[in-house]
């Protein structure tokens, strides 16, 4: 990145907000790359802030990893585990979205955003209004038999009474739609988002450590002119970034739209 583009952080805030607003106007591509910051202020933990699932007491699952147990090892060796944590922890049907969601939404209804590449499980984007969401992740909103495919909506388990739900076709298991640790990632977001990043000329990251490698993976195969980071705390892109904002999103990304 050039001398002046690095200029851009010795502004004061209201002058970041401009210089954002104007890299917006002038994208052409503009994309928006995130993670579960952006939920934390419609209530939903992230992982690794303060307040976040790795630093909070886990009661009866304190012996795990908080990994572990959205992973595919636990789903297969401890399935009752699994499914007691996902339905504590996982169940966000009721959460609303937050100034975060609905101003992307609305950058993306005025014409001035692609679309969304989420690391999120929560839909909370789609809630909002946003149209192209790429989850990379999947989502909590649908659910998977693991051997004949049978879909189940959310509820199903949620609510369900057996302690590991299973399919009323074939009786295995039913599983969500969301890409546990040491799965692949669903290939179609996954190539959607590659394609989104390859022709942004605009890139917005936010609410995200980027410590998980896909999403960092994502974030380094973009070149494109401008890149702008809303994190609050530190990400391995922000000495890269062309606009740096260390607070809170929604408060960020409502004022580039005022
Ligand atoms: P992370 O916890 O590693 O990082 C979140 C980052 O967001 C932190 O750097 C933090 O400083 C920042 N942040 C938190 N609140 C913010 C706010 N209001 N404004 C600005 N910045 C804020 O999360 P990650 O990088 O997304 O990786 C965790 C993985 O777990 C991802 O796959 C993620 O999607 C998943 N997860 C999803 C949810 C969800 O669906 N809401 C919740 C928890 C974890």
């Amino acid at each position: 990145m050039n001398k002046q583009k690095k200029n851009y952080n010795k502004l004061s805030d209201a002058q970041k907000i401009d210089a954002f607003a104007q890299m917006l106007a002038d994208a052409q591509h503009a994309v928006f790359l995130g993670g579960a910051g952006v939920s934390t202020e419609s209530g939903i933990p992230d992982f690794r802030s303060k307040n976040g699932l790795y630093h909070r007491k886990r009661g009866r699952f304190s012996k795990y990893r908080p990994e572990y147990l959205l992973s595919y090892e636990c789903l297969k060796k401890e399935p009752e585990i699994f499914f007691d944590y996902y339905r504590s922890n996982l169940d966000v049907r009721n959460v609303e979205p937050n100034a975060a969601h609905f101003s992307l939404a609305e950058l993306e209804r005025q014409g001035s955003l692609i679309g969304v590449i989420t690391q999120n499980i929560d839909g909370l984007h789609q809630k909002a209004g946003s149209i192209n969401v790429q989850e990379i992740h999947g989502t909590i909103w649908g659910n998977h038999c693991i051997s004949c495919g049978t879909r189940y909506p959310a509820s199903y388990i949620f609510e369900s009474p057996e302690k590991v739900p299973g399919c009323e076709k074939c009786g295995k298991t039913v599983r969500p739609d969301v890409t546990l640790y040491g799965e692949f990632l669903p290939e179609k977001a996954y190539q959607n988002a590659i394609k989104m990043i390859r022709e942004a000329d605009l890139l917005i990251i936010g609410g995200t450590s980027l410590e998980v490698g896909s999403a960092a993976q994502l974030a380094h195969m973009y070149h494109g002119q401008n890149l702008v980071i809303i994190n609050k705390g530190k990400t391995k892109m922000t000495g890269k970034a062309d606009l740096v904002f260390r607070k809170s999103i929604g408060e960020v990304l409502q004022s580039v739209l005022s």
